[in-house]
């Protein structure tokens, strides 16, 4: 079958609260372009995520954190547009603007483990597969291969760890990928830098300079 033309290759799409950034987050985005061919990543950080706690950290310095981070990266982008929505970040509702404005180029969606085994508790979450596929990697203490039953019943028939689907339709397919496994985690970040420890290589410089020039995290 014909590849697509290079500007329909697959773009590939990473929402998180990035409460901070880190090279978790970094990693499985790189990784995630090279094993899956995309020829760009969009980091999407969350305004008001409806899964989890509110961030205690504003949206704008999320924003801000994300977009150091991914500097000096040509195919590393940053869509302020859930941070600047007023409701709340419904993965289902990016989509959907995202599909509008992309027509059927392929967008795939990247989750760590732990999120896409949460997938069945989204809002709608049935149709975030009708707007994009998803590329999965596992992380330590969470791997994708035993899903809850909502999810196999939904998804099972789709699941691959062949990338070549995602070139071939728009949405769909759920493709596994292999990324260096990373034990980083933003929540230990914080509770380092509560606990006055550096994160310093957890995550990029840039940010740690940020995190200290705007004094986050420093209290409970
Ligand atoms: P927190 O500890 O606050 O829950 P987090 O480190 O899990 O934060 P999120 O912003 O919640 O970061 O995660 C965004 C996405 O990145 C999710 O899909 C999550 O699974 C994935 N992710 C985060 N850290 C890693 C990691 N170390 N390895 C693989 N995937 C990761």
């Amino acid at each position: 079958m014909p590849r697509p033309p290079a500007e329909a290759a697959p773009l590939g799409l990473f929402g998180g609260t990035f409460d901070p950034i880190h090279n978790g987050h970094l990693r499985l985005a790189e990784e995630a372009r090279e094993a899956l061919a995309l020829s760009e990543v969009c980091f999407i950080p969350a305004g008001t995520p409806p899964h989890r706690d509110t961030p205690q950290t504003p949206a704008d310095h999320r924003l801000e954190m994300a977009r150091r981070a991914i500097a000096g990266n040509p195919a590393f982008s940053c869509d302020d547009a859930e941070v600047r929505s007023e409701g709340r970040s419904y993965t289902v509702l990016t989509l959907e603007r995202l599909r509008a404005q992309h027509g059927k180029r392929p967008l795939v969606l990247l989750l760590g483990a732990d999120a896409f085994l949460g997938l069945a508790g989204w809002h709608r979450w049935e149709e975030i597969t009708r707007l994009a596929h998803i590329a999965v990697a596992d992380r330590p203490g969470h791997r994708a291969d035993a899903l809850p039953p909502a999810l196999h019943a939904a998804l099972g028939e789709h699941i691959s760890q062949d990338p070549e689907r995602l070139r071939t339709s728009p949405a769909g397919e759920v493709v596994r990928f292999d990324m260096t496994p990373l034990a980083i985690s933003a929540t230990e970040i914080r509770a380092m830098l509560r606990n006055r420890r550096s994160p310093r290589y957890l995550l990029p410089d840039s940010v740690v300079d940020y995190i200290a020039a705007h004094s986050l995290y420093s209290s409970p």
